[in-house]
């Protein structure tokens, strides 16, 4: 036992000291000291007989709070706190050790927030003792309603007759003038005209007319809530919640709003609590925008809690839209409460979901977007006036199970998992956890109870009789026993770690719009855990790598990318190289896991055709360097191309592409896709209007190379893409010439891109390898030019791809169906090898354009040499758009025309000693070739021309020699070269 006030002194000064502070601040120019002093000696009279010391509440992960009605849970024949008692036994004394009482008093209205009598219990639910009782088991949470009472009250009455005890209780004004900039929450008239000795006052009505606003000026009234915590704390009530604080002080040609006063009253209730009661609570609620309502944590001497409001409107959100982005970004701007102080966690309450937290973290667009989805699912909703007198949508009224019936697709059959989910992610949360009883029960919308009080807020306060709640719940086939038994069983984990301490370090991960995820770790930093959640409703991939707490690998720069992402060291022999899993297939746990791969309901690799380990190091590592959010590798860069464009296009589809391609590539549209039905129009790469006019109704894609092989003209992709945009199709470009080093392909505009990573990439001419790359956003699902993404799929259970892979489903289709139907899988050695090449990627880019500089001086000051084309040079056409997409530098590849024609050619070719002739660009070997005879060879004398090809052109692929060497050599072939010219014009 701690001792009495009266014999430890200079706690009693301490004290009188901080009553007098808080009095002088909310009573300035209304008491003076003298005044004060009595007060102060009146609060320590009333106290005289409890524990007096300084204490502070404290609480662990154990802490879990239950919010219920005392009549939630009714029978006949009981009082209801009785039954309530009995219920709670049976059900909720494992998972709750904290429980709220909603306003346990008799009330006229607002279910029992308008309350008639502070200092009895209301009579059906019991008496005094019973509250008395639950606190045996409980640490009871009682709410304070302290900004108004009934106006069928006894205080109320008592005022009206005008005696002495209630003098000045109540707001009465004979003028309104001065408070047109109120805040409140609703959108009836704040003053009720009210006739008292037959003249008429303005009664100030915060929430409704049968709802009158206490006079906090006059300091009896707060000596009244005084002697209420008082009362309650002889009663058992440990913890103490103030209602609607945030109105309580009003000041003339003010919002009314927090103001300081009210600070205070806070304050005030802080020092009495921790002075007169261990392990006591002081919560505010405050349905405000976050940072107001934040403000209450004072400098530590305020609440010790406080409602975190922006959770539940932010959840809803996060789940209903399948994008944690906003919650993400809350979350990472959230203090972390001091010591002493603890968010209050909750997801659904009597309360419906207040939107106004939202304000500031999400758009009006996005709230009426949130409230039209809820009031599909059977939402109603409350609305607020705001200082311009429209009104606005100020909470949701629905239960949180109803609300979590789907997406913004409509209902699906994820309601339980994403009800699971959203209170995984509470409970995994700094702060404390609250539960409303109908959350755990499973309550879905009581129209029943809407439909008698005509209240929406009753949709979401069922009264449960006893012996049907204990029916469903023992009954464990139920929608509700599996709601319980899933809530209960997460309940049990948090309170078993002690990385779940309220104040438990928390840090949030940025894992992508899909994934909430967060870490947090235990005080003694003995125990870390990661809490991370898949917010859609489709299956997803999280690369764990991605789970790291000292930097996001999403924010590697771009080397350190080249050597990183994709890849952790093998955890079972630490090999710092990504080991070559050579191997075919791979072995199922057991008959269901083999099912849900094969269903796609599950990641994991079948049989290394459709995916395979050291495959997707090279998939996420491309995808990382792109940016893109998911990619698939490919035997060659030419499957690449056939599997990105057979995706999407099917018999009578048709492309608009580039002139200027790749000779495969050429042919693979202008007649390979042709015998399949699907038509191209080339367009040259340079007439960006060109594009446009080429489109057709049945047009799927624009594709394109941003360098043009072998003619190097530039597309100005940021023009094309808009045209693209226009038509709602994606622009898909081959960044083989420029890879990821010399500019992002989606930065300007692509959707899809391709890449030979035999070239470049790899850099070393050792392996085949290509790659599909998606953005992520497009949207496949706009006026029906998609059916392969959109339609269900009946090759995966009438899968619809774009539904169930999202930003991924672009290339989960050309996975599950172009990879398995067509078959062009790399190897896994060649995903080696390639990666090997990616680790140097931009010092070899850079020796690259560096020795293209002084090839392009060079040859243009070569007498043998006709012309040299490479966008560096000022007098090519597109010098300057290359220099703004590319300003790095635009490639290492240099076309050139020999004097003498295709005759010289072929001698400057054969005479060359060092640089290879070859069928190859991007090696780190230079290379070079005639095209018009050989990678060009089949097209005829029109393709040529269209393609921006000559007789005359070498194309020279530079690399990265000593270019003396290479100059060496070059010199020999435009001698032999001109020779045979020299003989024939003897
Ligand atoms: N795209 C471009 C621009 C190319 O130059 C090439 C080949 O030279 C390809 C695609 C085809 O790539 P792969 O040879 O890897 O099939």
């Amino acid at each position: 036992m701690m001792p009495s006030w009266k014999i430890i002194p200079k706690v009693q000064e301490e004290l009188k000291n901080n009553l007098n502070i808080h009095f002088q601040i909310i009573y300035k120019d209304i008491l003076d000291q003298n005044e004060i002093l009595k007060l102060i000696n009146r609060v320590l009279d009333l106290f005289q007989n409890k524990d007096l010391g300084i204490s502070e509440p404290n609480w662990s992960q154990k802490d879990v709070f239950l919010i219920t009605y005392g009549d939630s849970i009714y029978e006949e024949k009981n009082n209801k706190l009785i039954t309530l008692s009995k219920f709670l036994d049976k059900y909720c004394k494992k998972q709750f050790n904290n429980l709220h009482i909603l306003p346990f008093f008799p009330y006229s209205s607002d279910d029992g927030f308008s309350i008639t009598d502070y200092e009895e219990v209301r009579s059906d639910l019991g008496d005094w003792k019973d509250i008395k009782s639950l606190s045996k088991n409980y640490r009871i949470m009682s709410d304070i309603v302290i900004n108004h009472a009934s106006i069928e009250s006894k205080y109320f009455k008592s005022f009206i007759e005008n005696k002495t005890e209630t003098q000045n209780f109540f707001i009465k004004l004979k003028n309104k003038q001065g408070y047109d900039q109120v805040v409140r929450p609703r959108s009836s008239d704040l003053f009720r005209e009210f006739e008292i000795n037959k003249e008429i006052y303005y009664l100030w009505c915060t929430f409704s007319h049968d709802q009158v606003d206490f006079n906090f000026k006059n300091p009896e009234v707060l000596f009244f809530f005084i002697k209420l915590i008082h009362l309650y704390l002889k009663n058992g009530v440990r913890v103490f919640r103030l209602d609607a604080i945030a109105f309580l002080w009003k000041e003339h040609d003010t919002n009314c709003l927090n103001l300081p006063q009210t600070h205070e009253v806070v304050k005030l209730m802080r020092t009495l609590l921790n002075a007169f009661s261990k392990n006591t609570l002081l919560i505010t609620e405050t349905n405000l925008p976050n940072l107001e309502n934040l403000s209450y944590f004072g400098e530590n001497d305020e609440a010790n809690a406080v409602y975190n409001f922006a959770l539940p409107p932010l959840l809803l959100w996060t789940l209903v839209m399948g994008d944690s982005t906003a919650l993400r970004k809350w979350s990472m701007g959230m203090p972390p409460a001091k010591d002493h102080t603890s968010y209050f966690n909750f997801i659904a309450s009597h309360d419906g979901i207040g939107l106004r937290p939202t304000e500031g973290i999400l758009t009006e667009k996005e709230r009426n977007n949130l409230v039209d989805i809820m009031t599909d699912f059977g939402a109603k909703t409350t609305k607020r006036k705001k200082t311009d007198n429209t009104e606005t949508v100020y909470e949701i009224n629905i239960s949180l199970i109803d609300a979590m019936k789907g997406t913004f697709q409509g209902s699906d059959h994820l309601q339980i998992e994403r009800f699971i989910c959203c209170h995984a992610i509470m409970l995994g949360l700094e702060g404390i956890p609250a539960f409303y009883i109908h959350s755990i029960l499973g309550s879905t919308n009581d129209y029943e109870k809407l439909e008698q009080t005509k209240s929406n807020r009753s949709i979401n306060r069922r009264s449960w009789k006893y012996d049907e709640i204990d029916g469903l719940l023992a009954n464990t086939d139920t929608f509700n026993s599996k709601i319980y038994n899933q809530l209960s069983k997460l309940i049990e984990i948090r309170k078993n770690q002690s990385a779940f301490h309220p104040n438990a370090t928390q840090f949030t991960f940025n894992l992508g719009k899909n994934f909430f995820g967060f870490w947090r770790q235990s005080h003694d930093k003995r125990q870390s855990i990661f809490c991370v959640s898949n917010v859609t409703n489709v299956f997803q991939y999280l690369d764990l790598s991605e789970l790291n707490l000292i930097a996001d690998p999403k924010t590697y720069k771009f080397n350190t990318k080249t050597l990183h992402s994709g890849h952790q060291p093998d955890k079972n022999f630490g090999s710092r190289a990504v080991p070559i899993y050579q191997t075919t297939s791979y072995l199922f746990q057991d008959a269901d896991h083999a099912a849900a791969l094969f269903n796609l309901e599950e990641g994991g690799h079948i049989y290394s055709r459709i995916s395979n380990p050291t495959i997707s190091v090279l998939e996420e590592r491309v995808a990382a360097l792109e940016g893109g959010s998911a990619a698939l590798a490919t035997a060659s860069g030419m499957s690449a191309m056939m599997l990105a464009l057979l995706n999407i296009c099917s018999a009578g589809d048709h492309i608009v592409s580039s002139s200027q391609l790749y000779g495969g590539s050429f042919n693979l549209l202008r007649l390979t896709l042709k015998r399949f039905g699907i038509e191209t129009t080339f367009v040259k790469p340079r007439d960006t209007e060109g594009f446009k006019k080429a489109i057709q109704p049945n047009t799927k894609c624009i594709w394109g190379e941003l360098i043009g092989n072998p003619g190097i003209e530039i597309m100005d992709l940021p023009e094309i893409s808009k045209i693209a945009k226009d038509a709602g199709i994606p622009l898909m470009v081959d960044g083989t010439f420029n890879t990821p080093y010399l500019c992002n392909l989606f930065e300007l505009g692509a959707d899809i891109i391709t890449h030979s990573l035999t070239k470049w990439m790899a850099g070393h001419g050792t392996s085949m390898g290509g790659i599909i790359v998606e953005k992520g956003d497009f949207d496949w699902t706009k006026g029906d030019k998609f059916p392969t993404m959109t339609e269900p799929y009946d090759g995966y259970h009438g899968l619809s791809f774009a539904e169930e892979f999202g930003p991924a489903a672009f290339t989960m289709r050309a996975r599950a169906e172009g990879m398995r139907d067509f078959g062009p899988c790399m190897s896994p050695t060649n995903a080696f090898n390639i990666l090997i090449g990616i680790e140097t990627l931009s010092v070899r880019m850079e020796k690259h354009l560096s020795n293209t500089k002084i090839m392009v001086d060079y040859l243009s000051n070569n007498p043998s040499v006709s012309w040299v084309n490479h966008p560096s040079l000022p007098d090519h056409p597109d010098h300057k758009v290359a220099a703004k997409l590319m300003p790095r530098g635009a490639g290492s590849m240099i076309a050139f025309g020999i004097k003498g024609g295709k005759e010289a050619g072929h001698a400057f070719i054969n005479s060359l000693k060092l640089t290879s002739h070859l069928a190859n660009v991007g090696d780190a070997k230079s290379l070079v070739i005639h095209p018009a005879s050989a990678t060009h060879s089949q097209m005829d004398k029109k393709s040529l021309e269209l393609a921006g090809l000559t007789e005359d052109m070498i194309r020279f692929s530079v690399g990265l020699e000593d270019m003396d060497d290479i100059i060496n050599d070059f010199e020999n072939g435009f001698r032999a070269s001109q020779k045979p010219r020299l003989v024939a014009s003897k």
